[in-house]
């Protein structure tokens, strides 16, 4: 089946490596995206990808076709790639209507009127801007130029639809709106969608499998809610979720059962729900995530200091120092605590990650309970 495949990839500019040794598979129709910090890497694959940068070395497919290798000596040209970008600067054409601007690219291909007529039509509805097609883009909005913009690039038909950034220059409720709106283009066009974002929430709602990166290389490569659920390593765990992830030093003291120490005297039992190969003295990072640290009322696993109290009706994001560690708590309701109350503390059973502090990589998951 047509999907796009990267192996071994690698960009070099001069000395300074920006991707290094890419392997991936974008399964056709998939809503893939591209995440993390700024240089980490992300344009640069994308672009590679789309054709636009020449890979250092490796080989790329697109359906099933060579478009890059190092070897074969083969580069296919970006025109020639079958795919559509829209970029962080979508500039539409000023002189030209929402209609021009769409039908245009359709009328280089030498689309007889009538058929040009139609695909725009059906963009226009798509993208539910019908009513503007006679208007130029300085009289739009900037979610309807968005939009415009969208509908020029997916006039093609293009395979596959590669977006660096799109929704960056609108405000908050229109990125919003333009999330729903690519979401449902999605599952509408068909098409495969590759997409660069450095915001965590974007890439956690739109995609079916996020590629998180780090100064050039893959850190996971998963579906959203499996690196939330089960990060690779403490980077991962740490990029997606708001608020972070507490991820809490300790040792292991105990193998059987297994006993964690964290600071202040705080020990837990930690029941793997793999297995897991641990070493009494090793140090570890418990990552924990701020919905699964309950205040509870009820037997606790640990006692805790309120050090704030966060509500903004939903919820209420506490903070709090448990032993000689600080962490987060977010309580949904209403609620408000007092500033210095000792509470208990209950973690929510199988959603504790363990980390190798010096690899920072995943250990396992597990139960935790009082020690
Ligand atoms: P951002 O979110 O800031 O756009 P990014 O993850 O998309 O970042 P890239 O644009 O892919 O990052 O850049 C990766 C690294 O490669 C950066 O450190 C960047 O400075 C470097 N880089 C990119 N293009 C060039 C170039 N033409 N020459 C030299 N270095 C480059």
């Amino acid at each position: 089946m047509p999907k796009i495949e990267l192996k071994h990839v690698t960009k070099r500019f001069g000395k300074f490596v920006a991707v290094d040794d890419l392997n991936m598979v974008i399964e056709d129709r998939s809503f893939v995206t591209l995440l993390g910090p700024s240089g980490c890497g992300k344009t640069t694959t994308l672009r590679m990808i789309a054709g636009l940068e020449t890979p250092t070395e490796g080989e790329i497919t697109i359906n099933d076709r060579i478009v890059f290798s190092s070897e074969k000596g083969i580069d296919i040209s970006a025109d020639k790639r079958d795919v559509g970008f829209l970029f962080q600067n979508y500039a539409l054409w000023p002189h030209m209507t929402v209609y021009k601007n769409i039908a245009f690219g359709l009328e280089n291909l030498k689309w007889s009127k009538e058929d040009i007529k139609q695909r725009v039509e059906e963009l226009l509805a798509m993208l539910k801007i019908s009513e503007f097609s006679a208007r130029y883009p300085s009289e739009l909005s900037g979610g309807q130029q968005q939009r415009v913009a969208i509908a020029r690039t997916l006039a093609t038909g293009p395979k596959a639809l590669f977006m660096d950034e799109p929704l960056s220059n609108l405000d908050a409720k229109l990125r919003m709106e333009m999330r729903t709106e690519l979401k449902r283009l999605h599952r509408e066009t068909d098409s495969t969608f590759v997409y660069v974002t450095h915001d965590q929430l974007e890439a956690m709602t739109l995609s079916s499998r996020v590629c998180l990166m780090k100064n050039g290389y893959m850190q996971q490569y998963a579906p959203p809610l499996e690196v939330y659920r089960k990060p690779a390593n403490t980077f991962t765990a740490d990029f997606v979720g708001s608020p972070n992830i507490n991820l809490i030093k300790g040792e292991v003291t105990k193998l059987n059962p297994i006993t964690l120490a964290l600071p202040g005297s705080i020990n837990l039992v930690f029941k793997p729900l793999e297995t897991i190969g641990l070493s009494v003295g090793q140090k570890i990072i418990l990552g924990l995530r701020p919905e699964h640290v309950a205040i509870t009322e009820g037997p606790s696993m640990a006692e805790a200091t309120v050090l704030s109290s966060l509500p903004s009706g939903m919820e209420t994001i506490v903070q709090l120092r448990m032993g000689e560690s600080y962490l987060h708590s977010v309580v949904f309701g209403d609620l408000d605590f007092d500033l210095e109350k000792q509470v208990g503390l209950s973690f929510a059973s199988g959603k504790s990650n363990l980390f190798d502090e010096q690899s920072t990589v995943n250990l396992g998951q597990g139960l935790l309970s009082r020690a």
